[in-house]
Parts: structure tokens; C-alpha cells; sequence
């Protein structure tokens, strides 16, 4: 199946062994005839998704839930609302986005015109990860759509429900000339991979982001990878326990922790630890009762393998909150772990499940150079009512994002760019960031035809008084 964009010649391309080249050069195509340029094309297409948004609304939150047990409150929030935000502020403001920037001139060109015009890159490709399968595959979209780009969207294959409704019901709301789903596995991918793309914006595993830039690299294909890792949160000795338990634990396990910018374990002190943990107890408690397997309000662990990948990681340290499983509905409980060693297992690798582990530090400063001392992360968190606490942190860190004083709350705002740094990514996205992302800025010079006296002094035969002038 190689999804509902259509493949055009197919059989030949298989012969050929190149499954999707007749798709890639169709959208190639329809790009070239310029299509996608005007602004009313764009707006069309756009106020498309978001009809597809609102009509699918409920087929997409039973798809979330079918997949992993996804709340419809999460998933409303984390894939639809989102999705719809980035909607309205691309809708709102495309007009400006596209305009040509006029720039200064020197004195030669002072009579001439210069701008940079927001160029599509042309024909893209978006793969997108199964933890928020709509909001990562379609966010991406609206700003590849929004810069005037053809492009192929493959959703993760993880998410079956949703990958069969995006293969199924999006391509009737999109041009097929220029828009296509591509339901692809590994093999695939691998395979989809090899053709020439103008630009590829993947959302992933910082293993798999290094097969694509690799693949990306034989084409000279510019790439934005979004990826994971191990996000720290300090919390400081002064801060209302309570408020910072509710807010670690929402950020925590939120989607059943499956989220690349959870935060992934926190930094603070033995005597704040002790005030956390009944304070987290109360939150988790608060949030999902005293059985959160029978809470409608908590998901499950995607599949299988990251469910046993996910377990193993209990092994670490010792238990004080939580810690049961149960492998056939794939459920893991809220679950806090003490007594952790940095270099145990469980401090290695991205959690991406409903495990939060409390390393001691003595001070902020040795929470800063255990940060330092690892792979740069998607994002810093940082708790204190002390103000110059949360600024130092940021000062003295270096991450994608950063957050005081809160989880996961930085992504609603379409103001601020999001992405990651070193492991954790290369390039951004959100609100406009997400349209320059998708935009070649093609710098323009248009000169008039006349003043030839002013270019005689560039031409040959040069002189010493040329050179002087
Ligand atoms: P993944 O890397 O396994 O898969 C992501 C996508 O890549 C899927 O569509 C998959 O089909 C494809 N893929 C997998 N192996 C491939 C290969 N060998 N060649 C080509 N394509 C391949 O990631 P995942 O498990 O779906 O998602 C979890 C990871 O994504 C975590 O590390 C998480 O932190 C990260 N993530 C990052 C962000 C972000 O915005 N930075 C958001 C969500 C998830």
C-alpha cells in the first residue's frame, strides 16, 4: 500500500525499483506549473485541513484512543486544538508572511530594487512520529502548504487507526496533484528516502534522524529534524512543592509520558525530595485516583516492544511511587523512582513512558553541570520562586527550549520557535518559524537598464583611478 496520494506509474516504478518515483516527479510536476504560488491556492488548501480538522474531529480522537488509550481530552488538546492554532495564525497573517522584503541599497543601487521573495523549496516530505500522530504530521503541512510547497506526508505506521484515517480521508479534502500520503514501514521509507526531495522535515528518534540526514546528504537536501532526549528539570529548595508536583506530574505523564518534551527526570536536593514525593503521590493520586489503570484520564504505552522497552527501565533505582505494570493492556502506572545512580540505565536513554526518576544534586550548580555534562536536550526546566534561580539555569544551559517554572507549556505558544539543538535537533518550527522553515529566502536584486555611466566604472580595462573611486 503505498497510501491514497496515488503513485501514477506505478508498475513501471517498480520495475525500476523505485516504488515512489512517478509520485515524486507528478507533485514535481504540478509544482512546476506553479499551481501552489498564489496566495488564494494557498488559503484554499489550508482552510481544507481545517475543515478536515473539525469534520474528522471524531474520528481522529477514536483513532487516538484506539491507538494507545488516548483521553479524548489529551488528544483534543494535543493534536486537534494545537493543530488549529497554528491554523489561525498561518491563516491570519500568510498576507504579510509572503510579501517581498524590501531591503537597503548601497549607492549604486539605490535607484533599483531589492527584496527577498519568500520562495517554496518545491517538492517536500514530512515524516512524522506516532506519540502525536495528527499534530506532527499536520503541523508541519500547514507551513509547507502555507509556503506555496507541494509535499508527501508520511504518518508512523505505529498508529495504524490514524494512519489509515489520514491515508483514507485527508487526500479527498487536498489537491492530489500536489498533496500525498504515504503509509510506509521502515523498508519503505528507506526506499522513499532515495529520491530527490527539496526538503525533508522529520520528527523523530535521534537514531533515525541520523538515517535521514545521511539519505538527505546524497540529494544536498536541506533537512529540519525535531528530535528527543532526556529533558532535565531542576527543582530548587524554594518553591510551592505542591504546585511544581502537579505541574512535573502533568508534564510527566501527559500521553503516558510518550512526549519528547516531558520532562524526563528531575535535578533537586534529598531534603526537596522529601517534600516532593508525598506532594507527587497527592498529584498523581489527584489526577488519576488511587487506581490509575481504571482512569479514563490515563492512556497506554503504544506497542509491545517500547511497552517491554519502557519495563525494563523500572530496574533502575527503587520504587516509591507506582511501578506496576500489566503487559497485555500495555499499562504501565505513574510511577516515581528513587536511589538512581547516573549512570544507571534508566539515565541513558530517552524514558518516553510514565517513569520519572528523582537524582540528588547538592545545589543548583551541580545541577548545571550534570546538564552540561550530557547531550543537549529538547528542552531545560527549571523550578524556583526565586527568579534568578530559573535565569540562571537558562543562563548557564544550553537547549532547544527552555521553561520556568512549568512543563510542556511552551509549545502553545506559536510565538515561540521550537526545535532542538545538537541531539536533540537542527532547525525550528511553530507559527511563522514553521512558514520560514518550508521558504527559501531568494535574495533579489532588479536593476533598471539605463545609468550605464555609474557600471563603466566596474568594467575593464581597470585602473589604478578606478580602484580609487
Ligand atoms: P522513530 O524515529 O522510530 O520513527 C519516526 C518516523 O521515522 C516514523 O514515521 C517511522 O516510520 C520512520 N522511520 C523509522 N525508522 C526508519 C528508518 N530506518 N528509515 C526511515 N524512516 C524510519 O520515532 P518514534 O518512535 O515514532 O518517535 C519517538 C521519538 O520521536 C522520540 O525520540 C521523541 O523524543 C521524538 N519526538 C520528537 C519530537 C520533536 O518535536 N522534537 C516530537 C515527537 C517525538
Amino acid at each position: 500500500d503505498y497510501g491514497s496520494g496515488g503513485t501514477g506509474s506505478m508498475d513501471g516504478d517498480v520495475a525500476s525499483g523505485n516504488p515512489y518515483a512517478g509520485l515524486v516527479s507528478r507533485l514535481r510536476a504540478a509544482w512546476l506549473s506553479g499551481k501552489t504560488r498564489p496566495m488564494e491556492y494557498r488559503v484554499a488548501q489550508l482552510e481544507a485541513l481545517g475543515r478536515f480538522l473539525d469534520e474528522k474531529k471524531q474520528d481522529i480522537l477514536e483513532a487516538a484512543a484506539l491507538d494507545m488509550g488516548k483521553p479524548p481530552f489529551e488528544a483534543e488538546f494535543s493534536e486537534i486544538i494545537l493543530c488549529k492554532n497554528e491554523l489561525h495564525e498561518t491563516l491570519n497573517n500568510l498576507g504579510t508572511w509572503m510579501k517581498d522584503e524590501h531591503v537597503d541599497r548601497n549607492l549604486v543601487t539605490r535607484l533599483d530594487s531589492a527584496f527577498i521573495r519568500k520562495d517554496p523549496y518545491g517538492v517536500v516530505l514530512i515524516i512524522a512520529p506516532w506519540n502525536y500522530p495528527i499534530h506532527l504530521l499536520l503541523g508541519p503541512l500547514i507551513g509547507a502548504i502555507a509556503a506555496g510547497n507541494c509535499a508527501i506526508i508520511k504518518p508512523s505506521e505505529m498508529t495504524k487507526n490514524t494512519e489509515r484515517l489520514v491515508a483514507e480521508a485527508l487526500p479527498t479534502y487536498l489537491d492530489k496533484d500536489c498533496f500525498a500520503v504515504v503509509t510506509a514501514g521502515v523498508e519503505e521509507t528507506t526506499r522513499l528516502l532515495e529520491n530527490k526531495f527539496d526538503y525533508i522535515f522529520y520528527t523523530g528518534s535521534p537514531s533515525v534522524g541520523r538515517i535521514v540526514m545521511t539519505a538527505a546528504a546524497k540529494h544536498l537536501t536541506p533537512v529540519t529534524l525535531e528530535l528527543g532526549g532526556k529533558n532535565p528539570c531542576y527543582v530548587s529548595d524554594t518553591c510551592d512543592v505542591q504546585n511544581v508536583a502537579q505541574r512535573v506530574a502533568w508534564g510527566r505523564f501527559f500521553n503516558v509520558g510518550q512526549t519528547c518534551i516531558a520532562p524526563d527526570y528531575v535535578l533537586c536536593s534529598v531534603e526537596m525530595r522529601e517534600k516532593l514525593l508525598p506532594a507527587l503521590r497527592k498529584a498523581i493520586t489527584d489526577f488519576y485516583g488511587s487506581n490509575p489503570r481504571e482512569s479514563p484520564d490515563f492512556g497506554r504505552i503504544v506497542g509491545d516492544k517500547h511497552f517491554q522497552r519502557v519495563q525494563k527501565l523500572l530496574c533502575s533505582g527503587r520504587v516509591a511511587i507506582g511501578g506496576q505494570t500489566d503487559e497485555k493492556e500495555r499499562y504501565i502506572a505513574p510511577t516515581v523512582l528513587v536511589d538512581l545512580q547516573p549512570s544507571d540505565p534508566i539515565m541513558q536513554e530517552e524514558i518516553f513512558g510514565p517513569i520519572l526518576p528523582i537524582v540528588i544534586v547538592a545545589n543548583m550548580d551541580e545541577a548545571i553541570d550534570f546538564i552540561n555534562s550530557r547531550e543537549r536536550p529538547l528542552v531545560v526546566y527549571a523550578f524556583s520562586s526565586d527568579d534568578k534561580v530559573v535565569n540562571q539555569v537558562l543562563e548557564r544551559t544550553s537547549s532547544g527550549g527552555f521553561c520556568g517554572n512549568d512543563t510542556l507549556m511552551h509549545v502553545t505558544l506559536t510565538s515561540l520557535p521550537f526545535g532542538g539543538i545538537g541531539n536533540s535537533g537542527l532547525g525550528m518550527y511553530h507559527g511563522k518559524f514553521t512558514f520560514d522553515t518550508f521558504t527559501h529566502c531568494r535574495g533579489c536584486l532588479h536593476r533598471g537598464m539605463g545609468r550605464e555611466a555609474l557600471n563603466a566604472l566596474r568594467y575593464p580595462p581597470y585602473s589604478q583611478q578606478k580602484m580609487g573611486i
